[in-house]
């Protein structure tokens, strides 16, 4: 497989960007580290004749933090937030995912842009970004708009971006007092293995120990990451325990739709969804105690 023969597009504005994907629409591609979609043109180019860089639009580059929170540009790469002191107070689920994912070599080209709007179902960063109530900030040529990041996945490999709109950036809100969010990934193997299932989860604790606003989301294990809801209505109030461990991870199992591929069965992974999600809350609990 080779990849045919493309016209290199190098926008320069959030406005540029949507008038070329307007323009050339619908045989164009976006192009942020490649990572993803040059694999995917390689195996599926056809009907792809240009592609759109985002390199040289500088506003989409690095993590600021704002009045409400850390705002990531969406080609903010996945090294950086595993290593910016940024992803602290709270943050730290992000380098949980960001430090697990692939090799160093893609770690440093891909970015988190990539990995929301390649919406493959085992990417790793957006069961994160959900359970700390992230905003995607899309850009077209009407201009910007907001939504919640879990309404942006759609299915495996769609969103909800129209042709000439693309992610901007990632707003994540400032986590309050006593909030704890980590997340537990299996891989087959420790370098390099795309997860066969995984669990991210929030919560805050009040003063009596009793948690509060909870999320669950899982990943690789449905078209696309599932909140576990049934979960954070039961939990509302509750300490943790042996019990509430039991309950969380059995509505989890039930939430989760896997399939069966090379790198597990359905069955396998509802196991694994059990087991990553007692870690994830047990983990998030921890962080919210300080
Ligand atoms: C060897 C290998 C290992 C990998 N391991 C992992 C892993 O462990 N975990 C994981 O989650 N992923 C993994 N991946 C997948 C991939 O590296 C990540 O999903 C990465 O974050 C994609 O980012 P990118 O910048 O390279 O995206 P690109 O390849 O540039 O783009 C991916 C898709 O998103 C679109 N896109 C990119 N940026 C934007 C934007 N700003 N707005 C709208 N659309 C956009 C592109 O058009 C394309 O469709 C792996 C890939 C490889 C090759």
């Amino acid at each position: 497989m080779h990849i045919s023969a493309l016209e290199l597009h190098a926008a320069t504005s959030y406005e540029d960007a949507a008038e070329l994907l307007s323009r050339l629409s619908p045989d164009v591609r976006l192009l942020a580290g490649g990572t993803d979609v040059l694999v995917d043109l390689k195996n599926n180019g056809n009907g792809v004749s240009h592609l759109v860089t985002l390199e040289r639009i500088d506003a989409m580059h690095g993590i600021t933090e704002e009045a409400d929170g850390l705002r990531i540009g969406a080609l903010t790469t996945i090294t950086e937030l595993d290593e910016s002191p940024l992803i602290s107070g709270g943050y730290e689920i992000i380098r949980d995912a960001a430090s697990q994912m692939a090799t160093r070599q893609i770690r440093n080209t891909a970015t988190i842009g990539g990995n929301i709007a390649g919406a493959n179902p085992c990417a790793d960063l957006p069961p994160v970004l959900i359970v700390l109530g992230a905003i995607a900030v899309v850009f077209s040529k009407q201009g910007p708009r907001e939504l919640p990041l879990q309404d942006l996945i759609t299915g495996p490999r769609e969103t909800i971006l129209a042709q000439d709109e693309l992610l901007a950036s990632i707003v994540v809100p400032r986590p309050p007092a006593r909030f704890g969010a980590a997340y537990a990934r299996f891989g087959l193997r420790k370098g390099n293995s795309i997860a066969v299932a995984t669990a991210a989860a929030s919560l805050i604790l009040d003063n009596d120990g009793a948690v509060h606003d909870v999320h669950i989301a899982l990943g690789a294990v449905a078209p696309k990451p599932v909140e576990v809801d049934a979960a954070k209505l039961w939990l509302e109030g509750r300490k943790l325990n042996g019990d509430s461990f039991d309950e969380v991870a059995r509505a989890a199992m039930e939430a989760a739709q896997p399939i069966s591929d090379l790198r597990g069965s359905a069955e396998y992974r509802r196991e694994l969804v059990g087991v990553l999600t007692r870690r994830a809350l047990q983990a998030a609990e921890q962080r919210a105690k300080g």
